[in-house]
């Protein structure tokens, strides 16, 4: 990418999740890569675990033109971050952030000397209360979406939905998850079902906070000077169209990070392409990497739910029947801190599963190198809630998905991945026999992959709408 002109100071801002963070970073590198100068503002709960599972700081000192700042996310240090309390935190963040936020924007628009003014924001659409600070400071910002193009827009289609009364659903959660959405949602006509909507529609009240809050991020977004999704044109072509006639100036620079491997290893920057690039807040276990250099082509099911799903005692033992019943080799990165059993028993479920997969010639690890094990030549089958990093990382990598989609977005990336795409299967309901019988089956594809790696080519649409969202943050200093 040329440099030219001035390099413009831009501060970004993500949700504190892991998924957010990371694709919010991998952006961050592609702007530094670019020349520009950027603050990534980090919850100091988050900036603390990189540091400590990461080799971040080296990583990043190489840029002179990079800085990391931090915030608080309001919650105490033993506050279980997961997706139980999800909406904790955005309440926390949206009661204690903003005021700091502002007073970090208010300084960074002084700034002097190596680091220009800010001059723009791109901030995580989920904390709307960004651009209400924006607005006051006269600053442009541009939202930017860790979620799927396909959750955006239905997001955008609540108002619809509700008109023709297809919400609340009768019942919320106990509802018959399997009508379909009768009325007309452009760019996905006929496709979906009620179970298929994002998990935050599932409710009897009309009233719902949480829909409220859906709405005034809807809203926000229109207001803001452009959006950005970690999605490319050939994925989500329809839906985008359709965004695009709510927020008409739309980057689509996925999947970032791919585009951000890619940029690596075509510039002479200070930042090696080998270095490893983890953003992970668990600490990665690499043996994975070696078990898997030893197993046959496509043969293992790699399983992963992310870092925000929780499991009750029964659903994992479905899992663990079902991948031990189909009699292929597993590789299942389960965090500790997602078995909810009371009283310390899930460290002891975890140390009886790591055994049990060693006796069977598998593995069980807490924290994958994720990016790396989806590439290598071993994995056949991806297990996955279907969070939107892990969807985007398997599509590029060509492996076919089981979804077991958890909550948020996960259940209509499901639904594209199945119905869509092609490039998967749905489950429904979690039991053995259905595991066992889909891992079995899977097929795979990778025309996919191969629009997915057209997109992140020099000129792909992904990498062309990074250059102008370059030029386009360049022309805002002037
Ligand atoms: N991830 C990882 N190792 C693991 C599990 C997940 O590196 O063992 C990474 C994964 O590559 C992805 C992110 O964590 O980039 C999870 O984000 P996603 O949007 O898929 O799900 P979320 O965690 O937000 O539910």
């Amino acid at each position: 990418m040329e440099q030219t002109g001035v390099n413009p100071h831009v501060l970004l801002f993500p949700f504190p999740g892991q998924g957010n963070m990371n694709s919010m970073l991998k952006l961050a590198e592609l702007l530094c890569h670019a020349g520009l100068h950027i603050t990534f503002l980090n919850s100091d709960y988050n900036q603390q675990r990189l540091l400590r599972f990461t080799d971040i700081q080296e990583r990043f000192s190489r840029w002179p033109n990079f800085r990391f700042q931090t915030i608080t996310d309001g919650l105490p240090a033993d506050h279980p971050r997961s997706a139980t309390t999800f909406f904790q935190i955005l309440a926390s963040m949206k009661a204690t952030a903003k005021p700091i936020f502002r007073e970090i924007i208010v300084s960074a628009r002084q700034e002097s000397g190596m680091w220009p003014p800010l001059s723009c924001i791109i901030a995580d659409g989920l904390m709307p209360f960004t651009i209400d600070v924006a607005k006051e400071l006269n600053i442009p910002l541009i939202v930017f979406r860790a979620i799927s193009a396909c959750c955006v827009w239905a997001f955008f289609c609540l108002p619809k939905l509700f008109a023709a009364a297809e919400l609340p659903f009768p019942g919320g959660d106990e509802a018959d998850m399997d009508v379909p959405i009768k009325c007309v949602l452009p760019g996905m006509e006929g496709l979906l079902r009620r179970r298929d909507l994002p998990s935050f529609f599932r409710t009897k009240d009309p009233n719902d906070p949480i829909l409220k809050e859906l709405l005034v991020e809807c809203e926000k977004m229109t207001q803001a000077s452009a959006l950005i999704i970690n999605t490319f044109e050939d994925l989500e072509g329809p839906v985008l169209t359709q965004i695009r006639s709510q927020v008409p100036n739309l980057y689509t620079v996925g999947p970032l990070h791919a585009l951000l491997r890619s940029q690596r290893q075509h510039s002479n920057s200070l930042m090696a392409p080998n270095i490893a690039a983890s953003n992970s807040l668990w600490e990665e276990d690499r043996s994975c990497m070696a078990w898997l250099d030893s197993q046959p082509p496509k043969s293992v099911v790699y399983m992963s739910f992310g870092s925000l799903v929780v499991f009750g005692e029964d659903t994992l033992m479905e899992f663990w029947h079902g991948l031990v019943n189909s009699g292929k080799c597993f590789l299942w990165a389960i965090r500790r801190d997602s078995i909810t059993v009371s009283g310390g028993e899930g460290d002891i479920i975890l140390a009886k599963m790591v055994d049990g997969a060693k006796e069977r010639g598998s593995l069980v690890v807490e924290w994958a190198p994720q990016e790396e094990v989806l590439s290598h030549p071993a994995v056949g089958v991806f297990l996955t809630h279907n969070g939107w990093n892990s969807t985007m990382e398997s599509i590029y990598a060509g492996v076919p998905m089981i979804c077991w989609p958890f909550f948020a977005d996960q259940q209509i990336n499901s639904r594209f991945v199945s119905e869509v795409w092609r490039v998967g299967v749905a489950m429904n309901t979690c039991d053995r026999r259905t595991i066992e019988r889909m891992v079995r089956n899977v097929e795979s594809t990778d025309e996919l992959a191969k629009l997915a790696r057209r997109s992140i080519s020099e000129a792909g649409s992904s990498s062309c709408n990074l250059d102008r969202l370059v030029q386009d943050l360049r022309s805002m200093t002037s």
